[in-house]
């Protein structure tokens, strides 16, 4: 074609060898290839590489060895078209191949054989060489007259062809502006031709010879195509439109037919889908809404909209998996050993894990609870669902309900709207294949509400044993059994599932890991995973624990490891640079120490040189800055607490635990208090409570105004602030932390910089046990902070926390304000041997 005039294809081309079909330059065609060879060559070049040149492949026609995927080379075709995959499709169903779109550009010849392993790559020579003729458009003598001879053939073909279908409309003007010489290669591949044909087509290296070959051909397809339009003149009845587009094939992807009888060919496509109609394994009622349609689709011309509408859908149906299943293969003691290898730590959630499954080997059809796990981003809820298909042999399947808002998402819309289809579930089904397969709805917490009805109740009929085995999709309009799918749910939260939802399931919480946890999970999983997925080996790159430490405290804060691993990806691409070019990162001898001292560092340039390439490359402190720049999270609690009137509170966010700085200050006023950090309701009556309680307990606790009298509000204005500001917060929780900021502020004194607190409070000064113990705990260690001040009756929750944590930890156990007071200062509270005079020297 004319834009591959100035192609220059490189000399040494991998080859794709195909057995279902010749590429022809200037035409595009799809090829499906699962034979191992053509699967490496798709997936280490056209996976993989992004420039224009690595996406070029030879494409060469296997016509005569239909046992492609033999262990041999079969004898290759000497010729073939140099061509660019355009698209490339993977699927695993029902054998894992590739669907490639290719545009072929230009004939080569293979030179000789450079290597057979994994995929065949030659040596070629270009055969096409466009530029000669391109200019002018025109060719002369005995070759231009049979180029204009060709040319009037295919322009009579079109003509004959329905104008107004565009694949038509296009081919009339592509025939004007294609250079005359490349239309023997495009109209061959276009007009029904057999592959042997076009196979001479290929072959036909000499251009005069081409249009040879090629000019009766479509003469052919006139011939025939003249007897057809005869024929249907007897039919009148027939609308010459319908006729045209069903003889031209208009639909993508399918090849223009001219020469076969049509009606022939339109009762095999329908014969076709009945046969597959039938052997779907459809339940009846399903059946007869199939037979029915079909029969509707045979009398329905093809241009009428109703007609792919129709279609589609016969075509959905056929494809849904009604009757295939996979076998499950549970075997309780290898499920043990594959969760383990899948992933570290997760006790509690694996143990109940392989209950569920164990009680489904003794019961096999299980119409038990549905799993549902609650936990912050990143603790491996998706990653356990997908372990638990795996241990069963079952499909796995994602269903992101983040954001849905609209029950035709689940439901499916009515056939009655255009671009209607089926909802995700069935969806789900098409694309998995078989009926029984691991379903993950994620993200339960998430799903909306809008005027479109309510997701989360077509959920419920989903998840309903009662009522799945006849779901109801819109689209389909017939039910479809779900009592064999296994749904598993997965949320951060369970305060934001809807009630009747939360009922059917049963919550598995996931807490977030702690930071020995986070490290393990790094060098076990994460590493290992992403060297693979970068193309590294550990021979190339190595990050030690102490680096490890260092990302997840200074890089990353969250309860989950996604970041962290995020952060290994980042490394791991770094590195893969530098490996490809040959270099190093950093300076590093295999005796070194990781983390080597700054000075040697210093010297890393000189001995890039000197190294040798082979030498893993070790990331330390100071590549690690190179890699991810400046640390992120600093540790920030020492530095904001130099003043009164902060102290640190202990929140829980759907994210994970949170340390949380409560501040106050105070200035001449009318005893109003301001309160501002996006606060709910709970909150704001805390902030009250606490004001309250503390004037009560002034004289006691020796707390005054600015001026030094006894009521604290007095003459003053309080404003409690909770950073961070543009985050909304709400709960009991931080009523504690409110009195001590307060007390605090109206004593004049530091709160401890190590302590952090927890605790509903009442009126009368007690304090109320609260929720998400664990991750406020691990929140606190990953701060450094060393006391937890918390409500008595949580005490209990403390057995959850790993034991060499809460040795690191110092817990006291309050049930009134007055023992959270006592905790939070130094010295008491009030402190016995302060003075009067000495509170005033702090100030
Ligand atoms: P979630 O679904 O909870 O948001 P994912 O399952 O997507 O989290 O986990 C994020 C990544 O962390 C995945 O690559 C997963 O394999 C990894 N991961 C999380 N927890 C563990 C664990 N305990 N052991 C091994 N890998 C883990």
């Amino acid at each position: 074609m004319s834009s591959s005039g100035g192609i220059q294809i490189p000399s040494r081309l991998p080859l794709l060898l195909t057995h279902e079909g010749v590429l022809l330059p200037g035409s595009t065609t799809r090829f499906s290839v699962d034979s191992a060879r053509n699967m490496q060559l798709v997936k280490s070049r056209l996976l993989k590489g992004t420039s224009l040149k690595s996406t070029m492949i030879g494409v060469i026609p296997n016509t005569k060895d239909p046992e492609h995927d033999s262990d041999e080379l079969p004898s290759l075709h000497s010729i073939g078209t140099a061509g660019l995959a355009v698209q490339v499709v993977g699927s695993n169903w029902p054998k894992p191949h590739y669907t490639l779109l290719i545009t072929g550009l230009c004939r080569f010849r293979v030179s000789h054989l450079l290597r057979e392993r994994p995929f065949p790559v030659a040596m070629v020579e270009q055969l096409d060489r466009l530029e000669q003729y391109t200019e002018g458009g025109q060719l002369d003598g005995e070759l231009g007259e049979l180029s204009q001879r060709f040319y009037q053939a295919a322009v009579q073909l079109v003509g004959m062809l329905d104008m107004s279908v565009p694949v038509v409309a296009k081919l009339r003007r592509l025939l004007d502006s294609l250079p005359r010489e490349t239309l023997p290669d495009v109209l061959a591949s276009m007009i029904r031709t057999s592959n042997l044909e076009k196979l001479q087509v290929l072959d036909a290296v000499d251009l005069e010879e081409r249009f040879k070959k090629t000019l009766p051909m479509l003469t052919r397809q006139i011939e025939g195509l003249k007897l057809l339009q005869k024929t249907r003149k007897l039919r009148p009845d027939d609308d010459k439109r319908v006729l045209a587009m069903r003889k031209g094939g208009v639909f993508p992807g399918r090849q223009f037919s001219l020469e076969e009888d049509a009606e022939d060919e339109d009762g095999d496509d329908m014969a076709m889908l009945e046969r597959k109609v039938k052997e779907a394994g459809m339940p009846e009622p399903a059946l007869r809404v199939c037979l029915k349609e079909l029969k509707r689709l045979k009398k329905m011309p093809q241009s009428m909209p109703e007609y792919a509408l129709t279609r589609n859908y016969l075509e959905l149906m056929v494809e849904l998996p009604w009757s295939k299943s996979t076998t499950d293969c549970l075997d309780i003691r290898a499920a043990r050993v594959l969760l383990d290898n899948d992933h570290y730590a997760l006790e509690k959630l694996k143990r109940r894990v392989l209950e569920y499954l164990a009680v489904r080997q003794l019961k096999s059809a299980l119409k038990g609870p549905i799993l549902c796990f609650v936990g912050p981003p990143g603790v491996g809820k998706t990653s356990v669902g997908r372990s638990i298909a795996r241990t069963l042999g079952r499909e796995f399947h994602r269903i992101a309900l983040g954001g849905v808002c609209d029950q035709s998402d689940i439901r499916g819309h009515r056939r009655t709207y255009v671009g209607s289809m089926p909802g995700r579930i069935i969806n789900g089904l098409k694309m998995v294949g078989v009926n029984n397969p691991v379903f993950l709805l994620d993200e339960v917490d998430k799903l909306g509400k809008s005027l479109q009805g309510d997701p989360a109740a077509a959920l419920l009929e989903v998840l309903d044993p009662e009522q799945n085995h006849s779901f109801t999709d819109h689209y389909l309009n017939v039910a479809f059994d779900l009592s064999q799918v296994l749904f598993i749910a997965t949320a951060n939260t369970t305060a934001t599932i809807p009630p009747a939802l939360l009922d059917r399931m049963e919550v598995l919480q996931v807490p977030g890991y702690t930071q020995e946890e986070k490290v393990e999970i790094a060098h076990r999983h994460l590493i290992p995973h992403q060297l693979e997925q970068h193309g590294l080996t550990p021979q190339q790159l190595q990050i030690p624990q102490d680096t490890t430490q260092e990302i997840i405290s200074k890089y990353t804060r969250e309860a989950g490891v996604r970041s962290l691993e995020r952060k290994i990806g980042a490394i791991c691409r770094a590195v893969a640079v530098k490996v490809a070019e040959g270099h190093k990162l950093s300076r590093t001898d295999s005796s070194s120490e990781p983390g080597a001292d700054q000075e040697q560092e210093g010297k890393a340039e000189d001995s890039d040189m000197t190294a040798p390439p082979e030498m893993p490359i070790v990331i330390d402190q100071v590549a690690l800055k190179d890699i991810l720049g400046p640390q992120i999270f600093e540790m920030e609690v020492s530095e904001r607490l130099t003043l009164p009137g902060v102290a640190i509170g202990l929140a829980w966010t759907p994210l994970g635990g949170e340390i949380m700085f409560v501040e106050a200050s105070r200035m001449e006023g009318e005893g109003q208090l301001t309160l501002t950090g996006q606060l709910g309701d709970v909150m704001k009556e805390s902030a009250h409570l606490a004001i309250t309680w503390l004037r009560s307990n002034a004289k006691t606790y020796q707390l005054t105004n600015i001026a030094g009298c006894a009521d604290p509000l007095e003459g003053n204005d309080i404003h409690l602030h909770f950073p961070a500001g543009a985050v909304t917060k709400d709960g009991p929780s931080a009523g504690v932390t409110i009195v001590t900021c307060l007390a605090s502020l109206f004593s004049g004194r530091l709160v401890r910089s190590d302590v952090a607190m927890t605790g509903e409070i009442t009126l009368r000064g007690l304090v109320l046990p609260v929720g998400g113990i664990k991750d406020k705990v691990l929140a606190a260690h990953r701060a450094g902070l060393k006391r937890i001040i918390l409500p008595k009756r949580n005490e209990k929750d403390l057995e959850e926390i790993p034991s060499h944590i809460r040795a690191e930890l110092d817990f006291v156990t309050a049930s009134t304000l007055d023992e959270v007071l006592n905790a939070a200062f130094d010295g008491g509270f009030p402190a016995a041997t302060v003075t009067h005079s000495q509170i005033a020297s702090k100030l």
